[in-house]
């Protein structure tokens, strides 16, 4: 396609985007470039634009720096390096299985800063399923993908030599032409080397790369240098271009596998095999519009919209689905732990620090297939390597701390989900919760934890505070295990005695959390706000709230309702002061807490974000209608150049998925508990399709952006006054209609109270 005609399909698009607000199709409200405005010092989202189906085995991306720099793609770049096969859920843990292809014209060019080619924002469409660009050299390019693959039109303008460069990126990769038949096979095994990747030594991504046509001249590079004579080779640094002569337009077709070169044709042929980009692309677009349909909203604004199905992309890309399936359909996959071929389902890039307080229960409600299927995969890696896992991507990642796995898992079983060996299961979650295992898959300070039912300051553990409530929580969540699958009883008390240990660690004088040493002494080297050593990313401003399984033990402890409110408006009007401690600077975290300009919250980072929905529990749930508003209206926004988008890592779905959950009215401060905390819907309606058949509807009537504060509600015609609904109540289908108004009834759900533990029967 030549400029002109290229610039007017961009003006007709623009039009269809123009003269219809109310989009029928949700995909076309996901802005897939949020959150990409981000920087190593300063994050809005930490994103790239993936286009991928919902949970893909690969995503795809634009490439704007080298390989190995976890910002991958950033809004302010304005020059392509490449189009790059990438498994990234979050550039502190990088990449794995990459590689990148590049048009180019003439002469090729292999390294990743001079192939870089200058592009306009206006010459760009991103979309969930889709990426075109027209580059300034007058080549263009169009992608769209499928689970394993993805199909891309190159466009030239025919004076001189097509070619296409292929980078497998450093260490071991192979590139082999095959000019009978217009291919390049070959593998990358190229994996982010930092905390503590360990990858079998067969590991890769095995690709077949064909090509509509004919290969006229080819190349095979290592290390930056033409080999002569060769057309493959094995190796370090490797790289390959092939050529076509004066073409327009060359179409390339790319599948891989984890398993082996065989598996990679097996989903060439199943996945793309005789289809072009344009099938792809409908076939991509239609799975995003049936995933996203899952909810449809109506009302709120524009950006609102455009906000919460740009939320619902995000929530659905990770933990990646990265089985595959044979010949004959059966599903299999690669062991990241061993590196045998397995049967059964596998999933990768997850980190339950992050997701398993909203992205996982989100799953519960729109997909419990998944969930099931996803049990089933933890089962398997622990089969494979011994321990279930905290952070896999795509093995264990020696990242964050806490053993919330089991949070997922009881989550799960709180709800009737998986059908799996209970026993096994219970077995692998008590193995790590009184072991250390390798890549934070255990619990450090295990042993120090079930002495002192704490995790004592001074025995060089680290984060002993943030460590402590992550297991006490934890321990509830094993005990409930352990009691909904007839465990013994004498285990179903021991852990939920212990899920009170949040107790040891908070001190009462002054109303937060508090590192204390073995001999039960406070320690000194303490500020409320001081972030670390003894706290994960944040302070005790954040971390005090911490206790999801007993907020009315907290209150308690803090000396009540009255006392329990004032320290929660607090946090909101303390001036944003970050004691460094051993730090010798700000980290993003902090940076990130004072610009969002509310005092010490710090929505940018996830140990706070349920914070909010406290207040609930102390019976002013008014205060939580509130400021779910404040904070969507000042830290969650559609766009990018602004600066505005995300306000922190977006973390492999976890602030999204809040997103999804506040807008729709609820939210799940204590996975395994099976309630969700109600908020303050943003919709006139929230429509979700249940996997059951059923609907279940939230409907906010006189809701505007005045009108935040619930004045009563009906659950299916009957009054509601609860400050929760549970799981059950959603999946039974039905209708949620809260009476919106612009002042608060201070006494609506006033005297609910959400599960504490403190307070329950079990
Ligand atoms: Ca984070």
């Amino acid at each position: 396609m030549n400029m002109r005609k290229w610039i007017h399909s961009l003006a007709l698009l623009s039009v269809a985007f123009g003269c219809n607000g109310n989009m029928e199709e949700p995909v076309n409200l996901v802005n897939t470039l949020q959150g990409s405005n981000s920087v190593r010092d300063f994050s809005t989202g930490n994103t790239y634009p993936a286009v991928a189906v919902p949970w893909g085995m690969n995503f795809w991306t634009p490439q704007t720096r080298e390989n190995g720099d976890g910002w991958q793609y950033v809004y302010t770049d304005m020059k392509i390096q490449g189009f790059k096969q990438t498994h990234q859920p979050s550039p502190w843990i990088n990449d794995y299985g990459c590689f990148s292809i590049m048009p180019q014209q003439g002469e090729p060019e292999y390294n990743q800063q001079s192939r870089a080619v200058s592009f306009k924002r206006e010459n760009e469409i991103a979309t969930p399923y889709s990426y075109k660009v027209a580059l300034e050299n007058g080549i263009s390019a169009e992608m769209s993908a499928t689970n394993s693959g993805a199909i891309f039109r190159f466009g030239y303008d025919g004076n001189d030599d097509a070619i296409v460069l292929l980078d497998c990126f450093p260490m071991k990769g192979k590139v082999a032409i095959d000019i009978q038949n217009n291919r390049i096979y070959g593998y990358s095994n190229f994996r982010a080397d930092n905390n503590n990747t360990v990858l079998p030594d067969n590991f890769a991504t095995h690709f077949i790369i064909s090509f509509d046509k004919k290969i006229s001249g080819f190349g095979i590079i290592q290390d930056g240098k033409i080999i002569e004579n060769s057309d493959n080779i094995e190796g370090e640094k490797v790289a390959a271009f092939v050529s076509f002569g004066n073409q327009e337009e060359v179409n390339v077709r790319i599948a891989s596998s984890f398993i082996s070169l065989d598996q990679a044709v097996i989903n060439y042929s199943r996945e793309l095999e005789g289809k072009s980009l344009e099938k792809i692309k409908d076939e991509a677009r239609k799975q995003w519009n049936s995933e996203l349909s899952r909810i449809k909203v109506t009302g709120g604004t524009e950006d609102e919209q455009r906000t919460f199905y740009t939320a619902m992309y995000r929530s659905m890309l990770f933990p990646r689905k990265i089985h595959e399936y044979d010949k004959d359909g059966k599903q299999i996959h690669y062991g990241f732990f061993d590196g045998n071929l397995h049967d059964g389902p596998m999933y990768a890039d997850n980190g339950f620090w992050d997701t398993f307080r909203a992205v996982h229960p989100l799953f519960t409600i729109l997909v419990p297939s998944m969930s099931s299927e996803f049990m089933d995969a933890l089962l398997n890696i622990y089969d494979e390597g011994g321990w279930l896992p905290e952070w896999f991507s795509p093995a264990y990642k020696d990242c964050m701390i806490g053993q919330n796995s089991v949070s997922v898992i009881t989550d799960a079983m709180a709800k009737g989900i998986g059908s799996y060996d209970k026993d096994r299961m219970f077995r692998a979650i008590l193995k790590c919760a009184e072991n250390e295992g390798p890549n934070a898959t255990g619990r450090k300070g295990a042993f120090e934890y079930s002495v002192h039912g704490y995790v004592p300051c001074d025995a060089g553990i680290g984060q002993s505070v943030s460590r402590t409530l992550e297991y006490a929580y934890n321990d509830f969540c094993i005990s409930e295990y352990a009691r909904m699958t007839g465990q013994p009883e004498t285990l179903v008390d021991k852990y939920r005695n212990r899920a009170f240990n949040y107790r040891n660690i908070f001190d009462k004088d002054i109303k937060f959390v508090r590192p204390k040493d073995s001999k039960g002494i406070w320690s000194d080297n303490y500020s409320p706000d001081m972030w670390g050593p003894d706290f994960t990313e944040g302070s005790a401003w954040h971390w005090t709230w911490c206790v999801f399984h007993d907020p009315a033990g907290l209150i308690e402890l803090m000396g009540g309702r009255e006392n329990f409110i004032e320290m929660m408006d607090s946090v909101f009007v303390a001036e944003p002061t970050v004691g460094l401690g051993k730090r010798h600077g700000m980290i993003h975290e902090m940076k990130e807490m004072i610009a969002g300009n509310m005092g010490q919250y710090a929505h940018g980072n996830q140990p706070i974000q349920h914070m909010v929905y406290l207040y609930n529990y102390a019976g002013v749930p008014y205060k939580t209608q509130q400021k779910i508003h404040e904070i969507t209206d000042k830290l969650y926004h559609s766009g990018i150049s602004d600066g505005k988008g995300l306000c922190g890592d977006e973390d492999n779905g976890q602030t999204s998925a809040w997103y999804v959950f506040s807008a729709l009215g609820f939210y799940p401060v204590c996975p395994g508990t099976g309630e969700y905390i109600i908020g303050s819907p943003m919709f006139e309606t929230s429509e979700i399709s249940l996997e059951n058949g059923k609907k279940f509807t939230v409907k906010a009537r006189n809701y505007s952006t005045e009108n935040i504060y619930i004045q009563s509600a009906t659950l299916n015609g009957k009054i509601f006054d609860k400050s929760f609904i549970t799981h059950d109540q959603i999946m039974a289908g039905g209708t949620l209609e809260f009476v919106m108004g612009p002042e608060p009834d201070k006494n609506w759900a006033a005297d609910s109270r959400p599960f504490s533990l403190s307070e329950s029967n079990i």
